[in-house]
């Protein structure tokens, strides 16, 4: 993976929605932290205001499935895997095509529940 400079992970300041916006990242998966819980889901990132940090999406969610507030939040590897093999044609050994249950939702539509 080509890399820029350094941002989101471990070091330097977090990318705000429209830094991630630009590097084409849409999307980021959330996860209940709540134990017995642990409700999963992929949501677009537009549903943020432009400059907010990265950082900050859990604040601003809440599960669907169980009310918990601050999810965990982390890079959505699928469409992170897809577009790499969209521009390379390389393709991890485990993925695949996205998977059917595996929807966005637009700005300000609650977190969505995982379909089976
Ligand atoms: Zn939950």
């Amino acid at each position: 993976m080509r890399r820029g400079r350094d941002r989101g992970d471990e070091s330097g300041p977090p990318s705000t929605t429209a830094e991630l916006r630009a590097e084409g990242i849409t999307t980021v998966e959330v996860y209940c932290r709540r134990t017995g819980c642990r409700h999963r889901a992929v949501i677009a990132t537009d549903r943020f205001p432009d400059d907010l940090p990265s950082d900050r999406f859990a604040f601003r969610l809440r599960c669907s499935r169980c009310g918990a507030r601050r999810p965990e939040v982390r890079r959505d590897m699928l469409a992170h895997y897809a577009r790499i093999h969209a521009k390379t044609g390389w393709r991890p050994t485990e993925s695949g095509p996205l998977p059917a249950h595996y929807k966005v939702v637009g700005r300000d539509v609650p977190w969505p529940d995982e379909e089976p």
